[in-house]
């Protein structure tokens, strides 16, 4: 069973809604790895705790090249923490911002990695439903890793939740119908365009203009 005291915690890397990410370094291996700290008081108030545990249970499940490995979890009085694998080029979102728009060529190898890790993750019935830039790292060479599962599920059957963010959101979702995995491939298509373009196809000053559109 881990505890922080197994780890040197490093610099501040990264922020969501529900987690702060920290580098960090396995004393013994010396492993470097990243941490997501969750804390239980964040979790009450948002009444979270069955989204944490999907999240755990479902990337813990999983093992593709494209795809975030959870090596381990553990929580004290204060906190849950996951140990997860560390994408030290960070977020794909920030380097499309930087550079603008992809070339074909580095948008085709974006788009093969991520329909991969997506085939993978459907055919162990898991939806991720929240495939955005900001969910999409890189880890030391480049290779795009997905990850962020708070939103998946692990399902075969028609869901109803709405859920994932607005620019990317398959249409079923936003007439609030039930949906299943073709939602994350939706978000391929979007992402597609999203990488050669520079911003989302639907994209618009107004939430419900995007919506409309
Ligand atoms: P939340 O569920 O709160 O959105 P995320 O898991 O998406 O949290 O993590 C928030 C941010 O922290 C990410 O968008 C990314 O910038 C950074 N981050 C998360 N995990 C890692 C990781 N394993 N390696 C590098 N950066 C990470
Ligand atoms: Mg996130
Ligand atoms: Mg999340």
């Amino acid at each position: 069973q881990w505890s922080l005291t197994d780890f040197d915690v490093g610099k501040f890397i990264g922020e969501g809604k529900f987690g702060k990410v920290y580098l960090g370094r396995e004393k013994q291996s010396g492993y470097v790895v990243a941490l997501k700290v969750i804390y239980k008081t964040k979790l009450e108030k948002y009444r979270f705790h069955g989204h944490l545990r999907r999240e755990i249970e479902i990337q813990h499940g999983l093992d593709h090249p494209n795809v975030l490995r959870l090596f381990a979890w553990f929580h004290d009085a204060d906190r849950v923490v996951l140990v997860l694998e560390y994408a030290a080029r960070g977020e794909l979102y920030k380097l499309l911002r930087s550079v603008g728009h992809f070339s074909e060529r580095t948008a085709a190898t974006y788009v093969a990695s991520l329909a991969g890790a997506l085939a993978y993750c459907h055919k162990k019935q898991v939806i991720h439903r929240d495939i955005k830039p900001e969910n999409l790292l890189l880890d030391i060479e480049g290779r795009l890793k997905i990850a962020d599962f708070g939103w998946a599920v692990r399902s075969n059957a028609k869901r109803h939740t709405l859920c994932g963010t607005i620019d990317y959101l398959a249409p079923e979702m936003v007439e609030k119908k039930a949906h299943d995995y073709a939602v994350d491939n939706w978000t391929l298509g979007i992402l597609c365009y999203e990488f050669l373009y520079g911003s989302p196809p639907f994209e618009a000053a107004e939430q419900q203009d995007t919506l409309m559109r």
